[in-house]
């Protein structure tokens, strides 16, 4: 359920409002938009009395949301989310006009690993930097990732470089530190249905970077993002790395025809990792074209300055010359659909 406020709602009448849904035992969530405020309802099980909440003042309407994800939903707010994000180097935005660029190695491996690479991603102009300090291996005996001396390099990173610092989470205790080192909590395809992972999320006080799970279907990807904003993290991207296939020449299948899907559903942010998509570096500058030609807010990329020793993810890993040629590339292709590239 939805309650759309006028647009010359006073905070008063917003406030009264909520208080009256949270006196029904419910939950508000108050999404100020560009014309007018709606408050989305959750926690009901079934109908919510409509009429007490109809009459107050301010209230234009209550809407029955259909869909099985509310605040997500461009329902809820018609324009798209901005999500902002602070760095050293100013403020990085993801969903507006100008496009934001993630680079980064899969993992953090040690610390000259970590600086070789980040001045690269730093020379070629991308935004934020990624890379690994927790990684969820399919094998227990492949590289598990630094832990927190690797969250100590990427602080390092942050402020010899100035980049922001996206890197993920693989369960709510690597989230809980996570969240003091990082800029943008990243949730992988693994734990995309890791719900209490995704509740933990909610309540995080930085944004989340969510990966689309490798067989989740628009839907499941759509109510993996409801948990986080529910729990009140409304700073969300989403990110489409490919689903599983019976293609066997790419490592998953790159499915960019979501990107549209989610922009006509949904008022959240969504990026591309062409090289989670595709597992070959050749494959990754082709993919980023096309990802940023059919829309999306920006691409999350894999770089190492010696892939053949890359500890993870190697053969997917571009080299920082590929690096600067995909960021001109994107910066061509960015006019053309009126983005831009700072
Ligand atoms: C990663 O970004 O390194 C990663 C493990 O990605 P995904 O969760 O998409 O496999
Ligand atoms: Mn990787």
């Amino acid at each position: 359920m939805l309650v759309v406020m006028q647009s010359h709602a006073t905070e008063e009448q917003v406030r009264a409002v909520c208080d009256r849904i949270e006196s029904l035992g419910l939950r508000a969530h108050p999404i100020p938009g560009s014309n007018r405020t709606a408050i989305g309802i959750t926690g009901n099980s079934g109908a919510i009395d409509i009429g007490s909440l109809e009459a107050m003042s301010g209230v234009v309407e209550c809407i029955p949301v259909s869909k099985p994800y509310k605040l997500v939903s461009r329902d809820a707010k018609e324009e798209n989310t901005v999500v902002r994000i602070p760095t050293p180097a100013g403020e990085v935005c993801i969903g507006g006009a100008a496009l934001a660029i993630i680079a980064g190695p899969c993992a953090v491996e040690n610390r000259e690993q970590a600086m070789a690479v980040a001045q690269c991603v730093k020379k070629a102009g991308a935004h934020l930097f990624r890379g690994g300090a927790y990684k969820p291996r399919t094998s227990p005996y492949s590289f598990q990732g630094l832990g927190e001396p690797g969250l100590k390099i990427l602080a390092e990173v942050r402020e010899r470089f100035g980049l922001g610092i996206v890197t993920e989470a693989i369960d709510n205790e690597s989230l809980d530190l996570v969240e003091e080192y990082a800029d943008v909590i990243q949730i992988g395809a693994r734990n995309m249905q890791n719900f209490s992972l995704l509740k933990r999320a909610g309540k995080a006080s930085k944004p989340v970077l969510l990966k689309r799970g490798m067989s989740a279907t628009l839907d499941e990807f759509l109510m993996a993002a409801e948990y986080i904003l529910s729990e009140g993290n409304y700073q969300l991207i989403l990110c489409e790395r490919g689903v599983r296939t019976f293609s066997e020449h790419t490592r998953n299948t790159l499915d960019l025809s979501i990107i549209p899907a989610v922009q006509s559903r949904s008022h959240l942010p969504i990026l591309v990792d062409p090289s989670h998509g595709t597992g070959r570096r050749s494959k990754v500058l082709p993919l980023s074209r096309a990802a940023i030609a059919v829309g999306a807010d920006g691409l999350i990329v894999e770089v190492h300055h010696d892939p053949d020793r890359a500890l993870s993810d190697g053969a997917q890993s571009i080299i920082p010359e590929e690096l600067e040629e995909l960021m001109k590339e994107v910066r061509q292709i960015a006019s053309v659909v009126h983005r831009t590239l700072n």
